[in-house]
């Protein structure tokens, strides 16, 4: 039976062999829209015969498409490509109706998820393999990538167009078979993009889609012909899915929280740094992996970016995210509303000097949305929980320290290494900082330094756990395994056996 995907008050169904798929159960939950509380559309929670379907279907698909000559898999990536250009708008728009981000965030999201689309379609190049001559006479000897199999996703709420886009272009491009579980808090966006792939010319069974929680996910990790498992999401599942996958013999990488510093420096230009943190802490209601959630101030730089800061945070504009003139939409659940109101009150019972108070704010006409203003801490003390734990949401705290060698140490204490970035004019200090700082992703005076689509994304500490990073050239290698072929031929071939250990001759 065929549902309709999105934009009605239907229910969210799967996405199995390039067909949308009503529930098999019936569990099921509500899609909320946070601007405005009310119950948009309900999706179905998928269990171990929608991922039993999916995997049958991707597995069934993969020898044909592993097959595929890269080029002709470029062909159909790049006319995906163009699909993603021309529904952008309308995946921007499905995106906010259900992550509550303001409408040109989440074109950014598109955008960037774009990007490493257009990074997948040049993988002829990236497949190309190594190959020395003559590395014994008459002996040659290359190398080749290939693919693993059926390899699944799993995504958070958060980007559920652009970190989805991190793994199944690179995974699908390198002739993997893909099953996506996007976060069941905004499942829609998946739906769209499978639908485009199909419409681009993707086969049957290429790209699947089971939406659902963690039933879904225990179920594609423990299916045998699962291969790898790419996971983005907060720290103690990724922790969870690193383990029970490693566990399972396979390969897979498991990105987690964060909590990213901005450190600013007395010779920071004032104006820029504010505008730096306000959109760093605040854009998308600091529901980022990357958001800037403490803000490291040097020196005496504190007495005079503090006024600035707290007038720009109080006049952040904050409304429903179709609406133009919004700067930050609502958060994405009431829970995440509770959640985060409960850490703003954490603070000040911790002794935090709380400047601007984001709780029980009131947007006009939308009285059951789910809205926190932007929140603004000073005084922040390392032993703090609102300094370790990961809020996800518009607060912003400030900690003093006296030196640049203070803040590097705070910072490397830290358990969580995504971002970090560092405010100067001196080009020594971005130096010594740039090679001291124990962080995976680092930005000089840049606020949110996530890698464009050929360098790779990824943190370390506790925000990644395993050895290669999201798309780039690290997530070709990730969805491939490397297998090298030694030749000769009998003309060149010595006659009698060889007992010691071939050596180059
Ligand atoms: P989450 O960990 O709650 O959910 C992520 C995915 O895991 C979802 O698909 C969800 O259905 C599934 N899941 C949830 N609980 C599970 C369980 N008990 N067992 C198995 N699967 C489970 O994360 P979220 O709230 O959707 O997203 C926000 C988090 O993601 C934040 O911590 C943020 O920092 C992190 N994040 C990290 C990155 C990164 O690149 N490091 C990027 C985006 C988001």
């Amino acid at each position: 039976m065929s549902v309709t995907p999105y934009n009605d008050n239907r229910q969210v169904g799967h996405y199995i062999n390039n067909e949308h798929v009503a529930a098999l159960s019936d569990r099921s939950q509500p899609i909320y829209n946070p601007a405005t509380g009310e119950v948009a559309r309900t999706v179905a929670l998928g269990g171990s015969e929608e991922v039993k379907a999916a995997v049958a279907a991707a597995a069934a698909a993969f020898p044909a498409w592993a097959d595929t000559p890269p080029l002709r898999r470029a062909r159909v990536m790049q006319r995906f490509l163009q699909l993603m250009n021309e529904n952008r708008d309308q995946l921007a728009a499905i995106i906010t109706a259900e992550h509550g981000k303001v409408f040109s965030d989440a074109q950014g999201e598109v955008t960037r998820g774009i990007e490493v689309i257009e990074f997948a379609c040049g993988i002829p190049q990236l497949l190309k393999g190594d190959y020395t001559e003559q590395v014994s006479t008459g002996i040659d000897n290359w190398t080749m990538r290939q693919p693993l199999g059926v390899v699944a996703g799993i995504t958070p709420f958060n980007f559920p167009c652009m970190v989805p886009c991190w793994m199944f272009p690179v995974a699908i491009a390198t002739g993997n078979t893909f099953v996506l579980k996007p976060s069941e808090r905004d499942p829609s966006a998946s739906l769209f993009m499978a639908d485009l792939f199909a419409q681009a010319g993707l086969p049957k069974g290429v790209f699947n889609v089971v939406q659902g929680d963690k039933q879904a996910v225990d179920a594609l990790i423990d299916h045998d012909d699962v291969r790898a498992v790419s996971f983005v999401g907060s720290t103690p599942i990724a922790q969870y899915i690193s383990e029970r996958s490693a566990a399972r013999g396979k390969r897979v990488q498991a990105l987690g929280g964060a909590k990213n510093h901005l450190v600013v420096m007395p010779d920071a230009d004032v104006e820029r740094t504010v505008d730096a943190l306000i959109g760093a802490a605040y854009g998308s209601a600091g529901e980022r992996c990357m958001a800037v959630s403490v803000a490291v101030l040097v020196g005496d730089i504190a007495d005079r970016i503090m006024p600035v800061l707290v007038e720009r945070t109080r006049d952040l504009v904050i409304g429903n995210g179709m609406d133009d003139k919004s700067e930050m939409g609502p958060v994405v659940t009431q829970q995440a509303k509770e959640r985060i109101e409960g850490y703003i009150g954490l603070g000040v019972e911790e002794g935090a000097r709380l400047l601007v108070d984001g709780r029980n704010l009131e947007v006009p006409g939308h009285s059951g949305g789910y809205f926190v203003g932007g929140t603004l801490f000073d005084h922040v003390k390392p032993n703090m929980r609102i300094y370790n734990e990961e809020i996800f949401g518009p607060v912003l705290a400030c900690v003093r320290v006296k030196d640049l060698g203070e803040s590097i140490d705070l910072i490397n204490a830290h358990e969580f290494g995504n971002g970090v970035s560092c405010y100067t004019s001196d080009g020594g200090v971005a130096r010594e900082f740039s090679r001291r700082i124990q962080i995976g992703m680092v930005g000089i005076n840049v606020p949110i330094p996530v890698p464009m689509a050929w360098h790779g994304f990824g943190g370390w500490k506790r925000s990644l756990f395993g050895d290669m990073h999201a798309y780039g050239e690290e997530g070709v290698r990730f969805y491939t395994k490397q297998k090298s072929i030694m030749q000769r031929w009998p003309q060149s071939i010595d006659k009698g056996a060889e007992f010691a250990m071939p050596t180059s001759k």
